[in-house]
This record gives C-alpha cells, sequence and structure tokens, in this order.
C-alpha cells in the first residue's frame, strides 16, 4: 500500500537515462528525488522542475521507487512517490581480440588497473549540485557513425569481462573530440584500460568520459562549454583499433549516451 501520493509513472530498461518532469504547483520551491541511494536535486525549468536518472546497465527488471521530496514555501515539505518500472532489455554479445597483457594482468598493472579505479570512482564521486548545461547533449564527433554498442557482453580473447559501458564511436587517431554538454573538467589522465582519458562533470549527478586519446587538451577543474574540443581520437589503453569511448553516467548509473535528451535513442 502506498503511503505518499503518487507523483508520476515512468518508465526504462538497463542502461537508460529517464527525463523526470515534475509540473509546477503553487507554491512549490524545490524538489529533490532520491532514487538508488543517489540524492538529485531537480533543476528549475518553465514549466516546472527536471532531472535526469539512470537505469543501470545492470539493474535487473522489475518494479522500483523514486521517492520526491517536494518543498513549498513556508519550508512545507511533502513526501511523494515516483513508481519506475525497469522493463527487459538484451543486449548482445561480442568478441574481441586485444593484446594480452589486457586480459590476463600482471600484478603490477592489477595494481594500477587497482589505482587507476579508485581515482576514477572518486572523480565520480565529486558531482556537482548545480546544472553546468542548459542545451541538449550532442555526439562528441559530429557526423560519425557507429556507437551503437553499448550494453554489448563482451569475451575478450575468449574470456568473458565486464558489459561495455558506453559508445564506440568510429575515429581515425587524431580526429577532434567535443564536449557533449557544457561542465567541468574534473580528471584527466593516462590509465591501464582507458589510455588517455578525460572525465567531465555536468552536474546533477551526469558525467561523461572520452576515452583511448592520442592528446588531451584540456585541464582538470576547467570548465567546457558544449563542443568544445577536449582532446584527439587515438588508441591507448585497451583498444583493437583508433575510435572514440564515449560513456555517460547518470545518478551513478551506466547509460546508453544515444539516451540522453537530444540524442536519438539506441536502437
Ligand atoms: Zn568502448
Amino acid at each position: 500500500m502506498n503511503i505518499f501520493a503518487l507523483l508520476l509513472l515512468l518508465s526504462g530498461y538497463p542502461g537508460q537515462a529517464v527525463t523526470v518532469d515534475i509540473p509546477y504547483e503553487p507554491e512549490l520551491e524545490a524538489v529533490s528525488l532520491l532514487w538508488q541511494s543517489q540524492a538529485v536535486s531537480m533543476a528549475r525549468t518553465d514549466e516546472g522542475y527536471f532531472a535526469l536518472l539512470g537505469v543501470d546497465l545492470d539493474l535487473k527488471p522489475g518494479a522500483y521507487r523514486v521517492n520526491a521530496m517536494l518543498t513549498f514555501a513556508g519550508d512545507r515539505k511533502e513526501r511523494r512517490a515516483i513508481d519506475l518500472t525497469v522493463t527487459p532489455k538484451d543486449y548482445p554479445t561480442t568478441r574481441l581480440t586485444v593484446e594480452p597483457k589486457y586480459v590476463e594482468l600482471s600484478a603490477e598493472d592489477q595494481a594500477r588497473a587497482a589505482r587507476d579505479s579508485q581515482q576514477i570512482n572518486a572523480a565520480y564521486a565529486t558531482t556537482a549540485d548545480t546544472r553546468y548545461w542548459s542545451d541538449d547533449f550532442i555526439v562528441p564527433i559530429p557526423g560519425v557513425t557507429g556507437g551503437r554498442n553499448f550494453g554489448h557482453r563482451r569475451v575478450f580473447n575468449d574470456q568473458p569481462r565486464a558489459p561495455h559501458s558506453g559508445a564506440d564511436l568510429t575515429a581515425p587517431t587524431g580526429t577532434e573530440i567535443h564536449a557533449t554538454n557544457r561542465g567541468k573538467v574534473v580528471l584527466t589522465g593516462d590509465f591501464f584500460f582507458n589510455g588517455k582519458a578525460v572525465f567531465v562533470d555536468h552536474g546533477m549527478g551526469v558525467l561523461s568520459m572520452y576515452l583511448h586519446l592520442s592528446d588531451i587538451l584540456v585541464d582538470e577543474g576547467q570548465i567546457v562549454e558544449r563542443g568544445d574540443v577536449l582532446g584527439l581520437a587515438g588508441a591507448t589503453g585497451r583498444v583493437t583499433g583508433p575510435h572514440l569511448h564515449w560513456g555517460m553516467k547518470v545518478t551513478g548509473a551506466r547509460v546508453d549516451p544515444f539516451t540522453l535528451p537530444g540524442l536519438t535513442a539506441a536502437p
């Protein structure tokens, strides 16, 4: 039995960024959400309040609840519920061949990969409460093809590994890589699996990452505008050839970049 009034009914599949729009009500001053242990503050728009929620690639289909806290004038608070149905989605399996050192890691590489993920997870954890962007998201390489391999189960050199958490865009080494939206560069570096990489925080739980670059052209702490060049495509880290791995995280969840507002939904 619901103890809070139902505000919205949403649905999404594993790997989807879900848009939440809450219409304005008289005296409504702020709305915050709690989804999968992540607090998300909503942005004020002309019509009401807006946020993005990520449905993680590994989230089991079923019925989920998002808690919404509405703050009205005079600090009057009201709790409402948003029901989110996670529908199943099947992703195909791809088989890849990479240098053996990326599948059977040496002790040294294992330690490096562990240090890398600590650093990267720390960057993910610092997402700003302010929304840096106001326009729709764009593809980091204008007019590029490919990139529809998000979520693919992967077998490297005959060994199953983590599913693919981004979109691989075809790009010869040296191709300019543009910021998908306005944000703040929170991490740059050269990592074992990711190669040379740039991580951008767009605020409100939305982060983008650009991996396997040949060159990084921005600094940590820098604010980038949508479309600014962040670096050049390359083949650094665990790759089968030059391309851009473009990843998006929304409220801590790995989502298909093509499910963000302004981008065409992936087939
Ligand atoms: Zn990739």
